[in-house]
């Protein structure tokens, strides 16, 4: 089966696929593949563009099996409902966000316990793990293969809990958000209730707190790093990727990247430190 056309080659048994769809305040989409089932994590773009930067890899989106929605904000959870009705795709979030969203747990989604396994067909499944971000119940994903491929997506939390860090040191792909450079914020045109909530327990992770995670969780396994929701007014891909590499230094011999608003532009295999560059048909 060859998931990613357009160059990409064959489907590798052992190793889980990552590709961020786009990353940021107007929209979310990360493709996750086991080799035999595909889950979008988010779908913040409308219908229309998320098929339309499907396509342009080459997937179809009737072949996603499940949406994966981390929390109700409209950058998240935009069009997830009508994508799962049009490919037929299984809808997952937790209650606190099917409430917020008036889905119904019933008949419109399938509600999942935080911090418990969900299995999304085939050997793929993840387990979402919560993580504070204001007025909602977000959540992390730690997906997994059952082949020893672990991936992670992490976006919109103001810190990340210790049970959090716990699940990243196994993990062979992080994608974390690096939202907002701290000076670039505080000297920015805000008003200081908007940048205090941005930097505040609920807000979003700062370059240097995005740092300091990765420093914490790093380990000889870790084959790459995304940084996502790069914040357009108050970060820059430059700032945030040096704050981060400078503090992972010689530990990490992988790939990072920086994955922005209009994607895909690369895809990550766990098990391997190299990207593929996507040429968008
Ligand atoms: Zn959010
Ligand atoms: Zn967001």
């Amino acid at each position: 089966m060859d998931l990613f056309k357009g160059g990409l080659g064959q489907t590798r048994y052992h190793s889980m696929q990552i590709t961020h769809l786009g990353s940021g305040s107007k929209g979310n989409a990360t493709l996750i593949s086991s080799g035999e089932n595909i889950a979008l994590v988010d779908s913040g773009f409308s219908l229309k563009q998320t098929e339309k930067r499907l396509g342009g890899i080459g997937i179809e989106p009737n072949s996603i099996d499940a949406i994966v929605v981390t929390h109700h904000h409209k950058d998240h959870s935009n069009s997830a409902l009508r994508a799962s009705k049009a490919w037929d795709a299984e809808l997952h979030c937790n209650l606190g966000t099917a409430k917020r969203l008036g889905w119904d747990p019933e008949t419109g989604c399938s509600a999942f316990g935080n911090l418990q396994r969900v299995d999304l067909g085939g050997s793929l499944s993840f387990v979402p793990i919560p993580v504070p971000h204001e007025d909602s119940e977000n959540v992390a994903i730690i997906a997994s293969n059952g082949k020893g491929g672990r991936a992670a997506i992490v976006t919109d939390l103001g810190e990340a809990p210790a049970d959090l860090l716990g699940h990243l040191k196994k993990c062979n792909h992080i994608s974390i958000e690096s939202n907002y450079d701290h000076t670039r914020l505080m000297q920015g045109p805000y008003p200081d209730s908007l940048k205090r909530r941005i930097s505040g327990r609920g807000g979003h992770l700062s370059n240097s707190q995005t740092a300091g995670i990765m420093r914490r969780v790093i380990h000889e396994k870790l084959d790459s790093i995304v940084l996502c929701h790069l914040s357009e007014r108050n970060n820059a891909p430059h700032i945030a990727e040096s704050e981060v590499l400078m503090a992972i230094e010689e530990a990490f011999t992988g790939d990072l990247s920086i994955s922005k608003q209009d994607g895909p532009e690369f895809t990550h295999w766990t098990g391997q430190s190299e990207p593929t560059r996507l040429a968008i048909a």
